[in-house]
């Protein structure tokens, strides 16, 4: 028998347990655009206690709650400071300003080095009739690109305060919040009580197979609300979905394991000649390999793992992503690291292109 792939080219790449398509089966549901489905509303009420805030709102994706959230506070004309690396700037296809009219200002290093204050203040320029007035703040926890980088509540705090003393409204895109409060062992709520508005995945790492949820003040998710409807997102029986969602969310204080995996996978990695891994050890469930002293690109390092059945994936110049989640488990491990060993010797029999390494 061939054994399934190891995929660890995403946290979205699980598919739902027996346990969840049970509860998809028997789930209670009704029209949700009528406020009708029991199960919606179940996770919506769950979901905003688990972040502290007033009233969630379901979503089809985390593009679309992230997008539905700069919708609600912003209009058009405003400009919205954000991380260059962020997923809302890199990843969503410009979404808030072709539908919303809205600039993004990109600051560079943003969650880099501490400096994040100083940037905000720069970036929100005196009232003048040349400047789009800056409304927002996106933050991202964790941060994708950088690797599943934490950033700790204190400091998440002094950026947000300064932000409110600045006049702007800091939405967060937390499409894995609970991998930051897990990484702590913290609640979710440190690091969601200074921000206005959080979106949070549901089909990361928790395992759900579809569903992110915005969360807020009773008056924003009334906003939300209809720029959903808006953007086409108003769904019916999703009770089957958020079924699911309610399992997802329970799964929030198991995510410490995908961590230890990952840093399980990491430190093999980080062995091997020519292979680095930065952040080492991985804060969460993510591990950012860099091939550039292997002389290998990350397309042919990727090529050699998926003929050993482990999926990673190219993840910009010299770097490779794995990420752990929840259909990886130990063994799975335990082949992928015998993956990249088997990638290591072939790399050294065949004598290192790059000249005469060590
Ligand atoms: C995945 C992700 C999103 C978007 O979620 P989708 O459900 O894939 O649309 C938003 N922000 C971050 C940081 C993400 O990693």
């Amino acid at each position: 028998m061939i054994d399934k792939d190891v995929d660890l080219r995403s946290d979205t790449v699980t598919s739902p347990t027996a346990e969840m398509r049970e509860a998809m089966a028997r789930a209670m549901v009704g029209d949700d655009v009528y406020g009708e489905d029991p199960t919606v509303k179940q996770l919506e009420q769950e979901g905003a206690a688990c972040v502290g805030k007033e009233e969630a709102l379901f979503l089809p994706s985390g593009t679309m709650g992230n997008l539905v959230a700069v919708l609600s506070h912003t209009g058009r004309g405003d400009a919205v400071l954000l991380d260059s690396e962020s997923h809302i700037f890199y990843y969503e296809a410009g979404g808030a300003s072709v539908l919303g009219g809205v600039q993004f200002w990109p600051l560079e290093g943003l969650h880099e080095g501490g400096g994040a204050v100083e940037m905000i203040k720069k970036g929100v320029r005196p009232p003048d009739q040349h400047f789009a007035p800056v409304r927002l703040l996106c933050l991202e926890n964790t941060h994708n690109r950088l690797g599943g980088v934490v950033m700790p509540p204190g400091a998440m705090e002094e950026v947000c305060s300064a932000a409110r003393h600045l006049g702007l409204v800091v939405h967060l895109d937390g499409a894995r919040i609970f991998n930051a409060a897990a990484a702590l062992q913290l609640p979710a709520t440190d690091f969601t009580r200074h921000c206005d508005s959080v979106m949070f995945c549901l089909s990361k790492g928790l395992g759900a197979p579809v569903g992110s949820l915005l969360a807020g003040t009773t008056s924003f998710i009334a906003r939300a609300r209809r720029n959903r409807k808006l953007l086409g997102g108003g769904m019916r029986q999703a009770g089957v979905l958020a079924a699911a969602g309610l399992l997802a969310l329970e799964h929030r204080h198991a995510l410490q394991e995908d961590h230890r995996r990952a840093r399980e996978l990491a430190r093999e990695i980080a062995a091997l000649p020519g292979l680095d891994v930065d952040p080492f050890p991985p804060p969460t469930n993510m591990i950012i390999v860099h091939t550039a002293g292997a002389n290998c690109s990350p397309g042919e390092f990727c090529a050699f793992l998926a003929e050993q059945g482990i999926k990673a994936i190219p993840f910009g110049e010299n770097r490779v992503r794995m990420v752990t989640h929840r259909d990886i488990s130990d063994e799975d491990i335990g082949r992928a690291i015998n993956g990249v060993k088997a990638w290591s010797l072939h790399f050294q029999s065949q004598g290192s292109r790059g000249g005469d390494r060590p």
